[in-house]
């Protein structure tokens, strides 16, 4: 039955107060058919991550089949138009040629192209120290951040990565000088701003920012002095303290409310956040972890979208990495179980054909190629981090 709010249907599983479904598991033949039809409908007019060729490439890589990845990422840079000088992971010229770099590396590391993509990643660090440079993971230097991140997991004993430690702190310095410089008088230590509006999220705000920062010293031990670390601390709880009344993040500042419950604006990104910030800052785990758990209940009732059944950006399959990182967060397996519950009511509500209607139905970010993803993860077992975002311990 369809409620009559517009944003998400309700949840079939939903017990007041709990979190505690049975059903049926995702079957790998659900798997292979969404491979299946992504595979025939590559789009090479758009070479980007986030709807366009490296999208499906990166997800050939996480599936394992290498040589698929590289056959991919090969016609990408031979076909796709150059996109726009940006510098991110998802949507800029740097994700395709990340992705190629890993896909060729992986299966022939002797390539004499190899050098020239590493340096053309490199080089683009000079767009992320110019001044009018956003911070923000879609387009900004938490997405080149990420870029780096994920280079360094195939590199890292590489003579070609050696540089790659030196841009990934050149940029974590720049985002922390960035967001002192627009602190407020009264407010967080640090403060962002994108096209003139506060976003808090993780797809232009606060939540991606703070997470690839967190992840870059976590993961990779950037070093970072006591007053920055302070300055993160004190900006996560702030971000934290947004919460609404149902757990909910609002989508910017200024909005002063909270509607959309999905990775790019909402609760999401702060769970995706609090649960990051904790391995850092243990003393502040009682509490983090309180209103991550309120956030993810805040998911698990709003989160199955009506407009985006199957991508990672406004879709259920996104919506479903929050309740892994909650799991990985309290070892509470009720949490895989929610994420399980939405891979399944996933596939079912994309074979009835109900809901979707993305503008890129076969990318990895807006379309199937995320359910592919999700249900992935959800056969292997265990939990995984949100792809190209929280992913980089793991892979
Ligand atoms: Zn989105």
């Amino acid at each position: 039955m369809m409620p009559n709010h517009a944003r998400y249907i309700d949840n079939p599983y939903v017990v007041e107060g709990e979190t505690n479904p049975t059903c049926k598991f995702p079957a790998k033949d659900d798997l292979d058919a969404l491979v299946a039809r992504i595979g025939r409908r590559v789009d090479y007019t758009r070479p980007d991550v986030y709807v366009g060729a490296s999208g499906v490439a990166l997800l050939q890589l996480h599936l394992g089949d290498h040589a698929r990845a590289l056959v991919v990422a090969e016609n990408a840079l031979r076909t796709g138009r150059r996109l726009r000088s940006g510098c991110s992971f998802l949507c800029d010229h740097v994700g395709l040629l990340s992705v190629a770099a890993v896909a060729i590396h992986r299966e022939r590391p002797d390539d004499t192209r190899l050098p020239d993509l590493i340096h053309r990643i490199e080089a683009a660090v000079e767009y992320v120290l110019r001044k009018d440079t956003g911070d923000e993971l879609l387009y900004g230097r938490a997405g080149y951040l990420y870029a780096i991140q994920f280079l360094r997991k195939d590199f890292a004993r590489d003579p070609l990565g050696s540089k790659l430690p030196v841009v990934a702190k050149q940029t974590f310095d720049a985002i922390l000088a960035s967001g002192r410089r627009s602190a407020l008088a009264r407010g967080p230590p640090l403060y962002w701003r994108w096209r003139g509006k506060t976003y808090l999220g993780a797809a232009h705000g606060f939540a991606g920012i703070l997470t690839v920062l967190l992840q870059e010293h976590r993961v990779f031990g950037t070093v970072i002095t006591p007053e920055d670390l302070q300055a993160i601390k004190a900006t996560v709880d702030w971000l934290a303290r947004l919460q609404t009344n149902d757990a909910n993040l609002p989508s910017t500042l200024e909005s002063g409310h909270a509607d959309l419950v999905q990775f790019c604006h909402g609760a999401p990104g702060l769970v995706l956040l609090l649960t990051e910030a904790m391995g850092t800052f243990e003393d502040m785990q009682k509490d983090w972890l309180r209103m991550a758990e309120k956030a993810g209940l805040c998911v698990w009732r709003k989160g199955l979208l009506v407009k985006g059944v199957s991508g990672l950006c406004h879709g259920i399959a996104g919506n479903a990495y929050t309740f892994g990182a909650l799991h990985r967060a309290t070892g509470d397996t009720r949490w895989l179980s929610c994420r399980d519950a939405f891979a399944t009511l996933a596939v079912k509500l994309l074979s009835q054909s109900r809901l979707d209607n993305p503008d890129h139905p076969y990318s990895l970010f807006e379309g199937i190629g995320g359910l592919a993803w999700l249900l992935s993860d959800v056969l292997k077992g265990g939990e995984a981090g949100f792809p190209a975002f929280s992913d980089v311990a793991e892979r």
